[in-house]
């Protein structure tokens, strides 16, 4: 395996404990990577709570979330959520799906979760809300249809995300960093934004605004920066691409996460 596909492959690994580290995952939740040379495939771990996923976990699918290698191991069943979202939109190269506590109010009550400070401009505004009830009735509500994938992706249309009816989220991004600084930010948009409720009414920022502050977290200097805080959070202190750390240094980011630092 090329160099440049192992450091992807590992990127997608800490992505998944990171996330889980933060409070956006849990036991379930999933986050995929696009293969960068090959659009019509991508990456995503075996069954597996995030926070344990390591490289060897990874597995390759097609967009029709078939994988391209018969696994002696268990796959999520909601995969399609994340081959019908590359099928959809050629710009996505990540996706991640999952139901974090922050959202998940806003995911049951039906409320729109609106940019109330300027991180949170990372999730976009006037954020699409999908009801799988809609148009297929009773379900046990996980995403596992090609149809269902479709009609998800369908909702997301050019959005960075989407609410799911009493089921969680969905967002993408143009990197696995983007991806993973936008769903961290979401969520903690999603719980500003409900204690804010408890004070007034808060106001989302205006779509100049929008457009201006959700630039800030593609710079490089501050996903360079967020993506070492993460990483040290969870005991894998990397910034540098594999091949310029330190044979030690790789060794960290291949361990199990640490307790330390968790919020959840
Ligand atoms: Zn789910």
């Amino acid at each position: 395996m090329p160099d440049k596909l192992k450091d992807l492959i590992e990127e997608l690994a800490l992505a998944n404990r990171i996330l889980a580290n933060e409070g956006v995952l849990d036991a379930f939740g999933h986050v995929s990577v696009r293969h960068p040379s090959d659009p019509g495939r991508y990456f995503l771990p075996r069954s597996r709570s995030p926070a344990l996923i390591e490289p060897g976990d990874i597995l390759e699918f097609t967009l029709d979330s078939e994988p391209v290698k018969p696994p002696k191991v268990l796959m999520y069943a909601e995969r399609v959520i994340h081959g019908c979202i590359y099928q959809a939109r050629p710009d996505v190269m990540a996706v991640c799906h999952h139901h974090a506590p922050a959202i998940m109010p806003f995911a049951i009550a039906g409320k729109p979760i609106m940019p109330v400070f300027h991180l949170g401009a990372a999730g976009g505004e006037n954020m699409p809300f999908w009801d799988q009830h809609d148009e297929f009735g009773d379900t046990n509500l996980l995403v596992v249809k090609p149809e269902e994938g479709q009609s998800l992706a369908r909702a997301l249309g050019q959005h960075p995300a989407v609410l799911m009816n009493r089921h969680g989220a969905t967002v993408v991004g143009s990197t696995i960093k983007e991806l993973v600084s936008r769903s961290i930010f979401m969520c903690q948009n999603a719980e500003y934004q409900l204690r804010a409720l408890m004070l007034g009414t808060p106001a989302p920022l205006h779509h100049g605004e929008v457009e201006l502050a959700g630039a800030i977290s593609r710079l490089p200097n501050v996903v360079t920066r967020t993506w070492e805080y993460w990483s040290a959070r969870v005991g894998a202190a990397v910034s540098a691409p594999r091949r310029e750390r330190p044979k030690a240094v790789r060794t960290v980011a291949r361990a199990a996460p640490k307790g330390k630092g968790r919020r959840r």
